[in-house]
């Protein structure tokens, strides 16, 4: 998988950050602040069969990387808008089901089972819509990085550059 590697301070601060998208390099049209994290594989299937688990994993692995404003262009800000839709649908669905669940008594077990389903769905729609997911980053281990995978040539042409004018710079200590 194509990546592209960006040191945590440069989301920190915005210095290096370039004023287009992640995913289509296209230029801005908001600038949301983003909390990145750590990602956890299989997360939204364990937050369901496990969620203490998904928690105590969280709490030592994840690392968190606050951006104070984040380029999305328009068409990352579309994708994102449709995810939410999605997500809202599918979690509605899923409270729907569980109401039908209790005024028909007959077979309710099926119904909640079915609920369960889509409530799992709507979690992991719920994972993929958020800003963080959108720009497709995450922070390693460390806490010193972060990757962002899939990334538009453009936007890792203005990385490259910016960490080569980041390592030109004289030590400030
Ligand atoms: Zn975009």
């Amino acid at each position: 998988m194509r990546v592209v590697i960006v040191p945590a301070p440069f989301v920190a601060t915005g210095w290096g950050i370039p004023t287009v998208c992640v995913r289509h390099g296209e230029p801005a049209a908001a600038q949301p602040p983003v909390t990145f994290r750590t990602l956890v594989p299989g997360g939204t299937v364990l937050m369901v069969i496990a969620p203490l688990i998904m928690m105590i994993v969280v709490l030592a692995t994840e690392k968190r990387v606050v951006s104070p404003a984040w380029p999305l262009c328009a068409r990352c800000l579309r994708l994102r808008a449709l995810r939410r839709a999605v997500t809202a649908t599918l979690l509605g669905l899923a409270g729907g089901l569980v109401v039908v669940a209790f005024a028909a008594l007959e077979s309710w077990g099926s119904t909640v089972a079915v609920a369960v389903l889509v409530l799992v769905a709507g979690l992991w729609a719920l994972s993929r819509s958020t800003t963080g997911r959108i720009a497709n980053g995450y922070v390693d281990s460390s806490g010193q990085t972060l990757e962002f995978r899939r990334p538009h040539a453009g936007f890792v042409t203005l990385v490259a550059a910016a960490k080569q004018h980041a390592g030109s710079l004289p030590a400030t200590r």
